[in-house]
């Protein structure tokens, strides 16, 4: 076992005038050797660079060294003194040792105490200094520190605390607490890391007067106060620094991308306001005021000569499909393209259908292109026929899934591309589209999952936002409850009354957890994804099946789940609209966008397992008629913090106070995950921190104005090559 109270070991680990070299793997730093390198790799820790940037979660305070007469139960304490006697003893019947220790100073005497860690005894013989941190607990005998972290003094006089504060790693000072692994323990990565904070020497890539103008650290100093921070001032500071960095890098990459956008060109559309009005008065309803502003923002990006790029952001029935439409609609009588991608079959079937029924306008041509259909306004064609249309700029609105996207599908006159539900596309749709032709459409992605606002100025810092708030009018309260298994029954009762009063009902099965995510990693993702998807399938049947032959065995019930063929489950989707059956149990496939106004009851089974915003979008399949709907939450944790959270359901139905809520729970990373950002965790982390948010805009701006291509700043044009490695909105 590595002694952990050794003294430093001292490797260099930068030549010459330059900084340190990051990219030294792990395994090749003193003490880390062939057992703990492929330890350290299961915290993501390969090279030098991610030990110094495995931060701390928390430190505990030592800060001050409490004389041995003043410590109290209960309180956490560092001391100094010596040993002045230590016995281990091995206790039966359960074989256990203990070692007992005397330690004292200049003001008293205390004992500690240490179990099955015999080896004490002699890093600690009598009449060592020793300085201790712990909890002090009260036994039989008085007080005593239980099990304390330890580290050998050299030896002083004792008249005078915090002898030797700073070589203490340990058990003095603001000591960090890491994220740990099997066999990789806080100790373990303070005696790694605190060695090195001494040796290091950073290439700072911020530059030096935005350092001076916001009083950060410079880098070196920052990863020093990170690890070990004189004061949680500076350590708060360091963060903030290093947050500030990625967040900056973001915004950085944010304009750039922005910048090489805007040169490119794209089909100006002007706004025709008398098409538009005109448009709007035959809609069979009125346009909320969001949508007015929403569609106005849209129309004026048509008008400009480079691409627009564009996130319309609307909860759930916000209205968000007419809005692209018009826009749709209005390039259509210009003799441009617009195609709408849908996430799912389903989903693209559903938008045909309603823009068909909306648009009312025989001179534009209507065409749907998925893997299972083809259809030009109401008439089945081939898809041969259908492509040529498209390519020969015939049809002017195309609606499809991921068909559209592929090789042979030529647009003849594409002026803008609508993506429904953006985040369940891959990346650079736009890209795809465009082939053979130097203009780059519009785009315009929809998304019904709110992101809060300050995650959306930074991950989606290359767009422009436009945020429906205001629902339709007629949109009724949707009533909703959390109920315990126990009241099942009723919650049956409640469901049969519903369909014998004409309505029908969604059932949600519980979304299966994969339960070793590790797994995942190790059998790729492909082949696990099938196997949850199935694990979903059998989650579906079994409640199917309890549900038709147990509960309802006199009622229609039918299933949905992501095994089905397209045509399966468009089939069963439009059977259930047309009413054939009462109980539609599902998986989440039905969470996007689908229509059923005769649908008044949403039961979600095991509701605890998914998150606030998907909750929200279940609900949201639910209320859009007259009818009163009603969203049944069914828990089986007893968990508070659980039910606390589905509670935050029951009160509120503004999706955007929900994302914010399921944010702050969940924090911003789970939230939205990580991976899928592109943010590293501590900015994440600080992504409530809107002033620091603020400033990484602001100088991202001066930089690039004072310098397009930041040749002054090499280590920041790298950092910035490196991070595009990985990062990827379109
Ligand atoms: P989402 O934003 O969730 O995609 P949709 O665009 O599907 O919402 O709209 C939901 C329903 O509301 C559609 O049937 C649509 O025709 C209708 N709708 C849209 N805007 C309004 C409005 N201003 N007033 C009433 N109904 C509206
Ligand atoms: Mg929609």
């Amino acid at each position: 076992m590595t002694d952990l109270n050794k003294p430093a070991p001292t490797t260099r680990f930068y030549i010459g005038g330059r900084g340190s070299d990051l990219s030294v793997g792990v395994e090749k730093l003193k003490n880390v050797g062939t057992r703990n390198a492929p330890r350290l790799q299961r915290l993501g820790i390969k090279t030098l660079k991610d030990l110094l940037w495995h931060l701390p979660t928390r430190y505990e305070d030592y800060s001050e060294t409490t004389p041995i007469s003043e410590i109290t139960p209960d309180q956490k304490v560092n001391i100094q003194g010596e040993i002045v006697k230590i016995t281990t003893k091995k206790l039966f019947p359960r074989r256990m040792f203990v070692t007992n220790a005397i330690v004292k100073d200049l003001t008293g005497a205390v004992k500690a105490v240490w179990f099955n860690q015999p080896f004490i005894e002699n890093q600690l013989p009598e009449g060592a200094f020793v300085s201790l941190a712990g909890k002090v607990k009260v036994g039989k005998n008085g007080a005593y520190l239980s099990s304390p972290t330890y580290e050998r003094i050299s030896p002083f006089q004792p008249t005078t605390h915090n002898p030797q504060p700073t070589t203490l790693k340990h058990t003095h000072g603001l000591v960090p607490v890491y994220p740990e692994t099997e066999g990789i323990t806080s100790k373990y990565l303070r005696f790694l890391i605190k060695p090195i904070l001494s040796d290091i020497r950073l290439n700072d890539s911020t530059p030096e007067t935005i350092l001076k103008k916001y009083d950060f650290p410079c880098l070196t100093d920052a990863v020093k106060n990170i690890h070990f921070p004189d004061s949680e001032r500076n350590a708060q500071k360091a963060k903030e620094r290093l947050a500030f960095d990625d967040l900056m890098l973001f915004q950085i990459k944010a304009l750039l991308e922005r910048r090489k956008l805007n040169q490119l060109k794209s089909v100006p559309i002007s706004f025709n306001e008398e098409l538009v009005k005109n448009f709007i008065s035959g809609l069979p309803f009125e346009l909320t005021k969001d949508q007015k502003i929403a569609l106005y923002e849209i129309l004026k990006d048509l008008e400009k000569k480079y691409p627009m790029n564009r996130l319309m952001e609307g909860d759930v029935g916000s209205g968000k499909t007419v809005v692209a439409l018009i826009a749709a609609y209005q390039i259509a009588r210009a003799g441009y393209q617009t195609v709408f991608l849908a996430p799912t079959e389903v989903l693209a079937g559903q938008h045909f259908n309603t823009i068909k029924s909306i648009t009312n306008d025989e001179n534009i041509k209507i065409g749907l292109l998925t893997a299972s259909m083809s259809k030009l306004n109401s008439e089945d064609m081939s898809k041969k026929t259908l492509k040529e249309k498209i390519s020969s700029a015939e049809i002017n609105i195309i609606i499809g899934t991921h068909a559209v996207l592929q090789k042979d599908v030529l647009f003849g006159k594409l002026a803008l591309l609508v993506i429904d539900e953006q985040h369940r596309f891959g990346i650079n749709q736009r890209a795809t589209l465009v082939k053979n032709t130097e203009l780059v459409p519009h785009l315009l992605s929809m998304t019904a999952t709110p992101i809060p606002r300050t995650l959306a100025l930074t991950i989606y810092g290359d767009l422009d936002i436009s945020i429906i708030k205001e629902k339709p009018k007629n949109r009724q309260k949707i009533i909703t409850k959390v109920s315990p298994p126990s009241q099942k029954k009723e919650v049956y009762q409640f469901i049969r009354d519903e369909i014998k009063n004409g309505r029908q009902v969604f059932v949600v099965c519980p979304r299966i957890e994969i339960s070793d995510p590790k797994k995942e990693i190790k059998t790729g993702g492909v082949q696990s994804k099938m196997n949850i998807l199935w694990a979903d399938v059998k989650a579906v049947e079994e409640e199917h099946k309890k549900l038709s032959q147990e509960i309802f065995p006199d009622l229609r019930v039918a299933m949905l789940h992501g095994k089905l063929k397209p045509k399966e489950k468009n089939q069963i989707m439009q059977e259930f609209k047309d009413g054939w059956h009462d109980i539609l149990v599902s998986t989440s496939v039905i969470e996007v966008g689908v229509d059923i106004p005769n649908a008044t009851v949403m039961a979600i089974e095991s509701a605890e397992r998914f998150g606030l915003a998907q909750l929200h979008q279940f609900r949201g399949r639910v209320g859009r008629s007259e009818h009163q709907s009603y969203c049944l939450l069914f828990s089986s944790s007893g968990d508070k913090s659980t039910n606390q959270r589905l509670k935050a359901l029951v009160n509120c139905d503004d999706g955007f106070e929900l994302a914010e809520k399921d944010m702050a729970i969940r924090g911003p990373g789970e939230f939205m995950g990580t991976k899928q950002s592109g943010l590293p965790d501590l900015a994440m982390a600080s992504l409530a921190n809107v002033d620091l948010i603020k400033k990484a805009r602001a100088e991202a701006r001066l930089l690039l104005k004072e310098d397009p291509s930041l040749s002054h700043y090499p280590l920041l044009r790298q950092r910035l090559d490196d991070f595009q490695k990985f990062t990827h909105f379109e």
